[in-house]
């Protein structure tokens, strides 16, 4: 089981997020990542091993600036626990960002009609798939882009994703997957 969190306010988003993680450890992962927008692009960190290697990575978040961002931990279902396949994963511009809890049934048709149009894959997760499903309804409403992919994915998910062309939100989604959203004064949280 993995977990997933969110955060989106007046802190620095990354050690709220690594901190988030840290609490969900107990779930069970092999793998963790985070993506931060930092006031221009989406940047991304992840490895393969124990959030504590994440954490190293990026200074307990310190070197990855930006006030939102989504976090993962992963228990890999489909494809080998690897950097590679950790998540967050990108579409290819890398202005997309998505994290996933849960199973794609179909990701293998939806694989292949994105890579007859012109998509290449760096993993081997179904979850790949989204960010590049996203990518390609994406017509600048997030939440049209968002819906449409709900309605071609079969399984269960629950799904934190950011947009560089949104940078004052992140969005959530779940379909049979445990999903919560917190607000607060100074920030909102997915988890
Ligand atoms: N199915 C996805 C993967 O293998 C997500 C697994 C999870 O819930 O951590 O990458």
């Amino acid at each position: 089981m993995c977990g997933i969190v969110g955060y989106i306010g007046k802190e620095q988003a990354a050690p709220i997020i690594l901190e988030g993680l840290e609490k969900l450890e107990y779930r069970g992962y092999d793998s963790a990542g985070i993506a931060v927008f930092d006031g221009e692009q989406i940047t991304i960190k992840k490895t393969v091993g124990r959030l504590k290697a994440l954490v190293e990575l990026t200074h307990g978040g310190s070197m990855m600036p930006g006030n939102a961002g989504i976090g993962h931990t992963r228990w890999a279902t489909h494809g080998a626990p690897t950097d590679v396949n950790s998540h967050p994963h990108y579409n290819t511009k890398e202005t997309i960002a998505v994290v996933h809890n849960g199973i794609i049934e179909n990701y293998i048709p939806l694989k292949n009609k994105l890579e007859r149009r012109g998509y290449q894959f760096v993993s081997d997760t179904d979850t790949e798939v989204l960010a590049h499903l996203l990518d390609y309804y994406y017509r600048g409403n997030p939440l049209e882009a968002i819906t449409k992919v709900m309605h071609r994915v079969e399984g269960s998910y629950a799904l934190g994703v950011i947009f560089a062309e949104h940078p004052d939100r992140i969005f959530a989604v779940r379909k049979a997957s445990p999903l919560i959203v917190g607000k607060g004064k100074n920030g909102c949280f997915i988890a």
